[in-house]
C-alpha cells in the first residue's frame, strides 16, 4: 500500500470544503488516476492522495522527464532545445532586471542541471542552487563545477541573506508549501526579489483541455495556481506581486503535450497549430498564458 498525502483543508485558505473537480490521468510514467480537488472559498486546487516525499521517486522515474538530455534528435527536438536556450536568456533578463540596484547573491531553488546558474553565474552573480536529485546535482556539478546543495538547505539558511530567489517551475513539486513559502520570506533582505514561475490553471489551454491538460501533471505536480488564488496566497505570507509575465513559448509546449496524451493523430503539428491560438490569446493577457512568472517583493 502507498503512503499517501490526504489534504483536508485548503492549504492556501484553511477551508474544509474542498471537493473533487478533475481526474487526471499519470501520463508520464505510471498511467495512475488521481483526484484534483478545489477549494470553494479560494479557488486554490490540488491533486489529492498524492504520493509521500519517499515514494514519489518512481513517478519522476520517466524518460521524457530527462528534460536534462542534451541530445537533439528531430525537428521538435531542435525547436524545443532553441526554445530553451531564448528562455534561458529571457530568464537572466528578468532576474537582473528586478533585482535591487546592488544586488549580488542568487539563490536557485530546483536549480536541475544548472544552466540557469550558470548563466547568471557568468554575469557575476554569485549563485547557489538546491536539487533534491542527487543525480541531476553531480550532473551540475560535472558539467559546470556548480556545488549544488539539497533541499533541507533552504530552512537551515540564515536570515535576509539573498537579493533574488528564484523557482522555475518548481513550487508546484514541493511537498512543504507554506513552510517553504515562509522560508524565501525569511531569507530574502528585504528588497529582495522572489521570481516563482508557475503552470496557470485558467490559462486558455487549461481551461480548453480540461483533465487531459498536461501542466496538470500528476502526481508530480501536487499544487495548481490561477492568477487569484496565487496573488492570495503570496500575500497571506507577505509578499506582493510586483509584475506578472506571459510564458510564451509554454502554450505550444503544453498544447503538444496535451495532444500526445489525448493519442491525437500528428500530435506534435495538431499541438503546435492550437498552441498558436492560445499564444495569441496570452498576448491579449497574461492571465490567460499557459504559464505565468510571478515578480514578488516583501511587503
Ligand atoms: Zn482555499
Amino acid at each position: 500500500m502507498m503512503n499517501t498525502v490526504h489534504i483536508d483543508l485548503c492549504p492556501v485558505c484553511s477551508n474544509g470544503g474542498c471537493t473533487e473537480t478533475l481526474i487526471c490521468k499519470d501520463h508520464l510514467a505510471t498511467g495512475e488516476l488521481f483526484s484534483i480537488y478545489q477549494c470553494p472559498g479560494c479557488g486554490f486546487a490540488f491533486t489529492q492522495n498524492f504520493p509521500c516525499e519517499n515514494e514519489i521517486g518512481k513517478y519522476y522515474d520517466a524518460p521524457e522527464y530527462i528534460s536534462h538530455s542534451d541530445t537533439h534528435q528531430g525537428i521538435i527536438n531542435s525547436l524545443y532545445h532553441w526554445a530553451r536556450k531564448i528562455a534561458l536568456k529571457s530568464k537572466t533578463k528578468i532576474a537582473s532586471k528586478y533585482s535591487s540596484k546592488n544586488a549580488e547573491t542568487l539563490l536557485d531553488i530546483g536549480s536541475g542541471t544548472g544552466y540557469f546558474l550558470q548563466a547568471m553565474r557568468l554575469k557575476k552573480w554569485i549563485v547557489t542552487g538546491i536539487e533534491k536529485s542527487k543525480p541531476t546535482r553531480e550532473y551540475a556539478h560535472k558539467k559546470f563545477g556548480l556545488n549544488i546543495q539539497d533541499a533541507e538547505y533552504l530552512f537551515d539558511m540564515p536570515d535576509k541573506i539573498k537579493d533574488v530567489v528564484t523557482m522555475w517551475h518548481v513550487l508546484e513539486h514541493i511537498e512543504k508549501l507554506n513552510e517553504t513559502m515562509a522560508n524565501l520570506h525569511r531569507i530574502l533582505k528585504n528588497d529582495g526579489v522572489l521570481i516563482i514561475a508557475l503552470p496557470n490553471k485558467k490559462s486558455a489551454d487549461a481551461l480548453a483541455y480540461k483533465e487531459e491538460w498536461a501542466a496538470y501533471d500528476v502526481p508530480r505536480h501536487l499544487w495548481h495556481f490561477s492568477p487569484d488564488d496565487f496573488t492570495y496566497f503570496a500575500e497571506k505570507h507577505n509578499f506582493r506581486i510586483e509584475k506578472t509575465k506571459a510564458m510564451y513559448f509554454d502554450p505550444f509546449y503544453i498544447a503538444m503535450l496535451s495532444e500526445k496524451n489525448k493519442g491525437t493523430f500528428a500530435a506534435s503539428l495538431v499541438g503546435l497549430i492550437k498552441g498558436t491560438v492560445y499564444f495569441i490569446q496570452s498576448l491579449f493577457s497574461t492571465r490567460r498564458c499557459s504559464s505565468i512568472i510571478y515578480i514578488l517583493k516583501k511587503k
